[in-house]
């Protein structure tokens, strides 16, 4: 049961592609830190390899026919791509499903006020933070304001060097004695996560005079109004770019590597395959943090929409149809997995565990207490990926998310798998995964790309 280290198998030709991979990949992370910002990149790379935008399609009834490449995405913040295989679409598609949202702190409705001559933005995390993690680091500004015309400012603020940062204090080591005795989930008060932003009074003003000035200054800038943040996405996320980690470079540091590690190799994948067998599709999507919740997220019906469409511009399209291309369909719930993590052995069951190097992850489940809440994937289909992999060449290993009992966790695995059709969780294993700055190793990120490229194109 011994994987051997992936590393140690490599050629030149080998490297030189796992090189161009990271490289790409550390790009798309420096540039994509929002849902958004994900979808712009993911949109320019489908365009450049031939997909067309379905949205199109549908308003011109353009029939779709074998080998046609589309992409649709929804509220700019999900996004699917199908490539049409020669099999008729009632036989299933083969879907690798990731997600580009990651936690982060957003901005509040109400987000601007002054306290003691300085200016804050006000807080409320998004998904699993340990909320310590997120003070004394430069951070910038990211997302979308919508004024009342519908006119929409893009901001990101805080990653080119000449651009300011911001961030969040913390309290100095010299006067944190009763801090230091707290339990570490509440050192950090979800509520004191309040972001500092300015500090320069406007000339002449006696009450609130930072407040002012920064309002000028967002007006003066970004033709931002205090009223605009009614109606704003923004999210605070470190600032920096993605970088090599480890004097050998043999892994990526970043922020948002959960999971825009799996959303962009998936991505590579869909786009590397040509004339697949079955349908391919990869659909990106937002919310997996807060549960895959809301219009964006994999429990909104957008996604079956989407095959709908797809169906009825096949000329195939009726409910049964629907269902059944539904059932049929194999998915891969590209997610990360933990990685082993040699400080902290004692959660981790060494057996049934994810190590760096040792190339794709299958999780059967994840959940926690006894599987509760996981998508338990069949055998039959881990047998099916067994063999591809191995003929594929494709290094993988099999993990669960620690010890039992341990804790626990979640992806959008069961939802698909509601439709009645196999999926598995498999990815990428991450340390620090829900932190600031999160590592992956390269070789890891390489093998899931084949893998996934594999499953495309072999899975039946
Ligand atoms: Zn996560």
């Amino acid at each position: 049961m011994e994987k051997a280290n992936a590393w140690t198998t490599y050629e030149g030709k080998d490297l030189v592609k796992l090189t161009d991979l990271n490289e790409d990949y550390k790009e798309f992370l420096s540039n994509g830190k929002t849902e958004r910002e994900c979808v712009r990149q993911s949109v320019a790379l489908a365009k450049k390899a031939g997909y067309k935008d379905l949205n199109e399609m549908i308003a011109s009834k353009t029939p779709l026919k074998t080998g046609d490449k589309v992409y649709r995405v929804w509220m700019e913040k999900t996004i699917v791509l199908f490539q049409i295989g020669k099999e008729p679409l009632e036989a299933g598609l083969n879907i690798l499903g990731a997600h580009i949202d990651s936690p982060r702190l957003d901005l509040k409705q109400n987000p601007l006020y002054e306290d003691t001559e300085m200016a804050l933005l006000d807080t409320h995390y998004y998904g699993g933070v340990k909320k310590y993690q997120w003070v004394t680091l430069p951070m910038a500004l990211h997302g979308v304001v919508v004024k009342k015309d519908g006119t929409k400012i893009e901001l990101s603020i805080g990653e080119k060097e000449d651009e300011p940062v911001v961030g969040i204090t913390d309290l100095l080591i010299h006067l944190s004695g009763k801090q230091m005795e707290k339990k570490a989930s509440v050192v950090i008060e979800g509520e004191d996560l309040n972001v500092l932003i300015g500090s320069r009074p406007l000339k002449g003003e006696e009450k609130d005079a930072v407040k002012k000035q920064m309002l000028d200054l967002l007006k003066e800038e970004y033709n931002i109004e205090e009223e605009d943040f009614l109606s704003a996405e923004i999210e605070v996320v470190p600032a920096g770019k993605a970088r090599d980690f480890g004097l050998d470079r043999s892994m990526v540091m970043s922020y948002g590597q959960d999971d825009r590690v799996c959303a962009y190799t998936s991505l590579v994948a869909m786009l590397n395959v040509e004339a697949p067998q079955r349908t391919s599709c990869c659909v990106l999507v937002d919310k997996e943090e807060i549960g895959s919740v809301g219009a964006t997220g994999m429990h909104s019906k957008f996604f079956e929409n989407t095959v709908a469409e797809i169906l009825a511009l096949s000329g195939d399209y009726n409910d049964l149809v629907l269902r059944r291309t539904l059932a049929n369909s194999y998915m891969l719930s590209s997610d990360v997995s933990a990685a082993f993590d040699p400080n902290y052995p004692a959660v981790m069951e060494k057996k049934n565990s994810a190590y760096f190097g040792k190339g794709l992850v299958l999780n059967k489940y994840t959940g926690a207490r006894g599987k509760s809440g996981s998508n338990d994937a069949n055998p039959e289909f881990i047998a099916k990926l067994r063999k591809i992999f191995d003929e594929e060449g494709v290094a993988f290993q099999t993990a669960e998310l620690g010890r039992v009992d341990i804790g626990g966790g979640g992806t959008i695995a069961y939802i698909p798998a509601s439709y009645g059709m196999n999926v598995i969780d498999c990815g990428v294993a991450v340390l620090n995964m829900h932190a600031p700055w999160e590592i992956t190793s390269k070789s890891d990120i390489y093998e899931v790309e084949k893998g996934y490229e594999a499953f495309l194109t072999h899975c039946k």
